[in-house]
């Protein structure tokens, strides 16, 4: 007898060939297709041959706010391929980069008596943004007669992405610094700020207090602080005082440092401001946004700086910003970059993000009563479950499936950041798919489970 092998299914042939997120490269992960994806709708098909459709309660890693196929963004993208796609930035401009460039520096946050955030520089993910705004910070030092200033100040908990530099400054005990070390030194970190929920003007001020002294210990050899300000995401889905955001301003200026803040995953309306910096009313000397930006269309991301550093730099002694990426200012994801920022210059992001961010308080609440749930919290449109214990990912996520909703859970944390979009319907599954899910993998309170990977 002959055997003729049956053929691979694309979950089969993703296995023996592809890498995912943070994941070994192991035949045994459990892995869906999309087989499409319109509004807040995946459409999607398990190993199984099994269908679901699902609400993505993810945004598609935070970033498609305004949902899948939405006309405006398709149009715009269509209309730029007409034109063309790519082109290299260097020696060449083209509309959709200078529209965005104006776009960005309009909407920024800005302050009486600060200089604009005026200077824009396109990046091709968050994480090259960040490595930009270093290198940035380190050159504008070096402008201004400080070449010994070199390294960074950060806070316990950030994650700013993966990329050398970048890991460098994300959480050195959570983050990737065991993997490489020796490669990652160098920086310091202050503590966490407290949380947005228990803090008290008195534990503002001693966490200020410590801020202040871990920066004076070292603040000739710093460049400069980078922090998520008011949510630290991947770090822990984190939301701290707007005031400490104050305070972070007032030590940068104090010691000569460069401020950046890393808007990445809080920019454009997730915390229900449109930078998380505007909470506080302050401006960052260097900003970081990503994610969002295009609509979750296109991996684009942009620093924006002051003119003062970006003069300095450009007078410096190498003359220029040492960065230039070969996909910069990518027309096509400028071009839907602009058409999302026109959706949110309608305006109507900020009821969506306050409704939203109702929803899912009201929706969760009832999980707090959960043996195995430690903590429930909502900052904008954001809303998390955190566990006693480690989540059991793969369990939570074909729990959550079952119920309608797409979820990609971390550490112990269970969470949501939906589409602006996402109805009052939506929102109610969102959250009764997640308790569900939580209700019947985490039965137990932290002392009797244990089973958790
Ligand atoms: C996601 C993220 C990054 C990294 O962005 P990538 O596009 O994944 O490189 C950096 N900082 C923050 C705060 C993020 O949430």
């Amino acid at each position: 007898m002959t055997h003729v092998a049956a053929p691979m299914s694309l979950i089969q042939r993703d296995r023996v060939r592809l890498w995912h997120p943070y994941a070994p490269a192991s035949p045994s992960l459990p892995l869906w297709e999309v087989e499409g994806a319109d509004g807040v709708r995946l459409r999607l098909r398990g190993e199984d041959g099994t269908r679901h459709n699902v609400i993505d309660a993810m945004s598609s890693w935070w970033s498609a706010i305004h949902g899948y196929r939405h006309p405006i963004l398709d149009a715009a993208a269509k209309r730029q391929l007409d034109d063309f796609s790519h082109v290299m930035f260097g020696g060449l401009t083209h509309a959709p980069a200078v529209e965005l460039a104006e776009r960005l520096a309009d909407m920024a946050p800005s302050a009486p008596g600060r200089s604009r955030l005026e200077r824009v520089f396109l990046a091709d993910s968050g994480s090259v943004s960040v490595e930009v705004a270093l290198k940035l910070a380190v050159q504008f030092q070096a402008a201004s007669g400080y070449p010994q200033r070199q390294r960074f100040l950060s806070i316990r908990g950030g994650y700013h992405g993966d990329t050398f530099a970048a890991m460098g400054v994300c959480d050195p005990v959570d983050g990737m610094h065991a993997a490489f070390p020796g490669l990652l030194g160098g920086n310091v970190f202050a503590p966490r700020p407290p949380a947005a929920a228990s803090a008290t003007p008195e534990t503002i001020q001693e966490w200020a207090s410590e801020l202040q002294s871990v920066a004076a210990a070292c603040s000739g050899e710093l460049a400069a602080i980078i922090v998520e300000p008011l949510l630290q995401g991947a770090g822990g889905m984190y939301p701290y005082p707007a005031e400490c955001l104050t305070a972070l301003r007032q030590v940068a200026d104090r010691h000569g440092l460069v401020l950046i803040f890393d808007e990445i995953a809080t920019g454009f309306g997730r915390t229900g401001e449109l930078f998380a910096a505007n909470h506080a009313g302050v401006v960052p000397d260097i900003m970081c946004v990503g994610k969002a930006l295009t609509g979750g269309y296109l991996t684009l991301a942009a620093l924006l700086c002051t003119e003062d550093v970006a003069a300095a730099v450009s007078n410096g002694p190498a003359g220029a910003l040492l960065h230039g990426p070969t996909f910069m200012g990518n027309p096509l994801a400028c071009a839907v970059a602009n058409a999302s920022l026109s959706i949110i210059d309608v305006g109507t992001w900020r009821a969506d993000v306050a409704r939203i961010g109702a929803g899912l308080a009201s929706g969760l609440a009832a999980a707090g009563e959960l043996e195995s749930v430690a903590d429930i919290r909502t900052v904008g449109a954001v809303g998390v479950i955190e566990l006693h214990d480690a989540v059991d990912v793969p369990a939570i996520t074909a729990a959550a499936i079952r119920h309608g909703v797409w979820v990609r859970p971390f550490r112990n944390l269970v969470y949501t950041m939906p589409p602006y979009i996402s109805t009052a319907a939506d929102i109610e599954q969102i959250t009764a798919g997640m308790t569900a899910a939580v209700t019947e993998v985490h039965k137990h309170g932290p002392e009797r489970s244990g089973g958790a990977p």
